[in-house]
Parts: structure tokens; sequence; C-alpha cells
């Protein structure tokens, strides 16, 4: 998901408050005084992995929905396929408490279930034994919640396109898929496969992930049927209704040729076929960085919304308003007038996402601080320049609060979605890049980290051990200060006419980071600790910490 603009600009407005009552930096809490959401009784339901959801997971959904366009709302049913992980009376599956389940069915049996929020707890007539694959059909309908300012509030978007016709799409990132679906509704609990059969009025098109099955008309009605084969974020899952017409392209990888098939509003056919083909040159880039686009079965398309866009797996949704020079999510700035700000990072998130998927949502920078930070790879790498790379950066430090870490607690339903996450996480990344100062094993750790994870989840842990795999460093004292501490560090130096003096200030008792400066246009390695150290200097000497390589504050002190 892109950052939301209007939230970077309160927390801006904000930590300039702060900054002035406080004295910025010095006075911010330590410990574990932070400002996290509190727990509520629903996320406790929604966040962890209670028995009641271990004891199975999904194999399969088979989604069947039809959309009552006049009504805003949804007439169901959605077929679960499990295997149960040990003997089984009951199971938890999840939907949001406004919509009404008219039955559970188990072998044309009806089940008993009860609900408590957004969880849904069905009992079964007997035990499903340990290792049994088994299915159960949830039959469900209602108003599902809209989107007050979608994809960061989501929900369903009903809007009209230019010409006065129906134009419906769904977001639902952090709300979770069950606020129209029943699924288990865990980041964890993807399914091998999914099957989407959208009924909608027959003056519609019904565009899902993956490939489109099938068409079938019934009266007034028709049924889209879309399919896809392989593992799938619930949130991921989506539908869009519009005078849709399909934009074909192709991808030609190892001499094979994949069809691409966006789908736009009719009146933009032409402009879209001239705009879209850049999403090949990203989709080429991660390749190169990042290993292989997981998702050929079931192809890659862009689907025009009427949102900004999301990263749905192999059906990224585009509301950029195919823009080239105007606004702040062109292609003008800060992306140097080369590529569709849009398409850029959601075309990313098919490796940093959905491919590799956090095993908890508090640790989602390796969703969005990956993707931001590969941004300025693709800039450093398309203008062969690592200063190009470093400008991006950049453009982007002043949105860094430093207010609540980037990690939050796990098992709490936390989507950790705010701006930190997505900038500082790029500067940690380009941090760490410094500190190990080595871009041979720096790529080979983020191309390894993101082949031998594809298709999986991973978490900081997983990541820093990848780190200590390949450099035979613990860098947890890192991770420590830059992912759970909110505390940006500062290098306090000061200089006399023979020496300079440096020490850390802001940082955690463990932090041993090592630090480039320039000295007189030379560039040394110092290992500062939390009591001054010092070198001997010649008068007049220039010294620059390097604070376009590592994330630090540089404070001059007064000479004591
Ligand atoms: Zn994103």
């Amino acid at each position: 998901m892109y950052l939301k603009q209007g939230l970077i600009m309160k927390k801006i407005i904000f930590s300039i408050l702060i900054c002035t009552m406080l004295s910025c930096q010095e006075n911010r809490p330590h410990g574990n005084q932070y400002n996290l959401p509190e727990l509520t009784p629903n996320n406790f339901l929604i966040g962890h992995l209670n028995e009641n959801r271990s004891s199975y997971r999904v194999s399969f959904y088979d989604i069947n929905i039809d959309f009552d366009i006049e009504k805003k709302s949804l007439n169901g049913f959605v077929t679960i396929k499990a295997q149960s992980i040990r003997d089984l009376h009951k199971l938890q599956i999840d939907l949001a408490e406004n919509l009404n389940i008219k039955k559970v069915t188990h072998k044309n049996q009806n089940l008993s279930f009860s609900r408590e929020f957004d969880a849904v707890l069905i009992d079964f007539k007997s035990t499903i034994k340990k290792n049994s694959i088994f299915e159960f059909t949830v039959f469900y309908e209602g108003v599902p919640q809209s989107a007050d300012n979608p994809p960061w509030a989501g929900g369903f978007t009903w809007s009209k396109d230019k010409d006065g016709r129906d134009w419906i799409a769904v977001s639902c990132e952090g709300e979770g898929a069950r606020i129209w679906w029943p699924n288990k509704d865990h980041i964890t609990a993807e399914g091998d496969s999914v099957r989407m059969a959208y009924t909608v009025p027959s003056n519609l098109v019904a565009v899902g992930n993956g490939k489109l099955r099938s068409v079938k008309e019934f009266g007034d009605k028709t049924t889209y049927e879309w399919f896809v084969s392989n593992p799938i974020n619930n949130y991921n899952i989506s539908v869009q209704i519009g005078n849709y017409v399909a934009v074909q392209d192709t991808f030609l990888k190892d001499s094979q040729t994949h069809f691409m098939n966006h789908y736009v509003l009719d009146y933009n056919r032409e402009l879209a076929s001239n705009f879209f083909p850049q999403s090949k040159e990203v989709i080429r880039f991660y390749e190169k960085y990042f290993g292989d686009y997981q998702w050929y079965e079931d192809g890659y398309k862009l689907i025009e919304v009427p949102y900004l866009g999301m990263e749905h797996q192999s059906a990224v949704t585009y509301g950029n308003g195919f823009s080239i020079y105007n606004g702040v999510r062109s292609k003008s700035w800060p992306m140097y007038g080369v590529i569709d700000p849009l398409i850029m990072h959601e075309t990313g998130h098919e490796w940093f996402g959905n491919s590799v998927t956090a095993s908890d949502p508090t640790h989602i920078w390796i969703h969005e601080g990956l993707q931001v930070y590969s941004e300025s790879i693709y800039f450093e790498d398309k203008f062969d320049s690592y200063e190009v790379g470093v400008h991006y950066l950049n453009t982007i430090k002043n949105r860094i609060v430093n207010e609540i870490p980037i990690v939050g607690r796990e098992n709490e339903n936390h989507w950790a979605l705010h701006g930190d996450t997505y900038m500082k996480g790029a500067w940690v990344m380009h941090t760490l890049r410094s500190v190990i100062s080595d871009d041979q094993i720096w790529f080979e750790i983020l191309k390894e980290f993101m082949t031998e994870n594809a298709k999986g989840f991973a978490n900081t842990n997983d990541f820093f051990k990848k780190v200590y795999d390949k450099t035979g460093i613990d860098y947890w004292y890192f991770a420590q200060q830059y992912f759970y501490s909110p505390n940006q560090p500062q290098l306090e130096y000061y200089q006399t006419d023979s020496k300079f003096f440096y020490k850390w200030n802001n940082v955690n008792d463990n932090f041993i980071m090592p630090l480039d400066l320039l000295v007189n246009g030379n560039e040394i390695r110092v290992i500062p600790s939390q009591y001054f150290q010092s070198f001997e200097i010649e008068k007049h000497s220039q010294i620059e910490v390097m604070d376009w390589k590592f994330y630090v504050y540089p404070k001059e002190v007064k000479f004591k």
C-alpha cells in the first residue's frame, strides 16, 4: 500500500509541535512507554492463533458472491477446504460482525455457531480427526463496510465513472478480508489457491485476481469466474466491477512469452495501452535484484480503480490517473520522470508482501520499508548512480518522525502501517548497507532473503539471521535500536585545534554501530561508544558525519 500523504503531513506537524515543546530528541521516552495502539478484545481474537485457529490450515477458498449494486450489498457463500492439524470439535473463522450468517454447513448438515465480535466459532457434530481433509460452507449476506479513505481506510468504494456508470472496488489491508467474506483472517493463513465467482449485472464486468476461467450469463446477470493457483494473502483477494475492457500486452522472459491482460475503463483503452508497458521495466528490475516474479501462472495485470491503488496479487490496482508531470504522485517528483510511482510501488509489493509476507503485521516493514528502499535501488540502477539513489532517500527523509518503533507487539493484529515503517524502514536498510560496507554481500543478502522466503513468511529476526549468515556478524543490536526503539542515534561531537571528540547519544546501551566520517575529504570509520573518544586532527580540519549514508543525527555540542 502507498503511504498516505495526509498522514505524513499530520505527523510532520505533530512532530514539529513535539520538538518545540520537548527540545527535539532529548526527552523521548525510553523503555516500553511508546504510543502503540491498545489491544482491543476484537484484535485479541483476530491477532493471535488461538487453539481454535491453529488446529487447522486452510488449503482452498471457493468464494461465490452475488453483488446487489443498488443496495450496496452482498449475498454469497464461501466453501473453505482445510486440513486438521489435530483432532478438533470446533474452529474459529472470521467475518465482520455486521454481516449476517445465514447458515454453516458440513456434509449437507447445518452446524451450530456462535459469534463474538468478528470471530465465528463453529461446532462440528463429530470430531474431525487429525490430518483429515474437510470442508465446510458459510452462507452469508449483508452490506459490507464502505471505504472512508481507500486504500488506507478500506472497504468498498461504490463510485461512478466519468460517464455516470457504476464503478466499484474493494480494498482491505489492515481491515482484513473478513469485512466482505468469511475466512481465517490471520496474515499467515493463506489459501494455496482461491476460486472467485463474482455475479454482477450483465452490463458490467467483474475482475478478480489471477486468470479468468469462465463467463456465464444467466438472464440479466453474469458470473465471472477467476482463479489464483498460488498462495495469496486474504487481503489481496479483490473484486473490481465496472465497464472494463482488456488491454493486452506480452512479457518475454527466458524466451517464453507471458500474457498480461490489464483491465481499464472502456474510454481509457488507448491511454492505458501506451502507459502500462512501463510495468515490464519494473518487473525486470525486481527480478534482477530480488528474484523471479512468483505468479507467472496467474499472470500480471493492472486494473484501473476509483482510488489510488493497491498491491492486490497478480491484479495490481491503479488509480493514479495516468499522470506524467502533474501532482505529487506523478512521474515528475520524486521519480525523475522515469516511472509512475504507483505502478512502481504496488508492483514491487509482488515481491515485498505478496511473495515474502510478514509473519505478523507488526513486522510489515518487510512489505513497506523494503519496498521504499528498493525504489532507491531502482534509481541507483537506472541512472547508474549511487548519488541518485541517495537523493531519492533524502527526498523522503524529512517524513520520518521517530515517535513509535517500526516493530511493535506481535499477536495483536497491529498493522504497523505508519510513516516510519515506510521511510525510516528504507533508511534503516540504507544504513545497514553502509555499516556492512560490502555491496556484493549486501545485494546477496537481499536477494537470498527474498528467494529463500519466496511464497513464505518472515519476520525481523529472520532478516537479521540472514544478515548474520552472510556477514558472520550479529547485528541484533542494530535491529533493537532501529526497529524496536523509536530513537534516532545522535552523534555528539566537538573539535578543538588538535582533536575531534565524538560519542553516541539517544541509543540503547548495547549500540555499537560503526560510523563513517569525512576528515578533510578522507573517509574514516570510527566505532563510537556512549563516552567521548577522540582522534588527533590538524588545526582547521573539516569533519563531516556521513549522514547521507547512515540514519544518524549529527549534533555538535559545545567544547567543555
Ligand atoms: Zn506499500
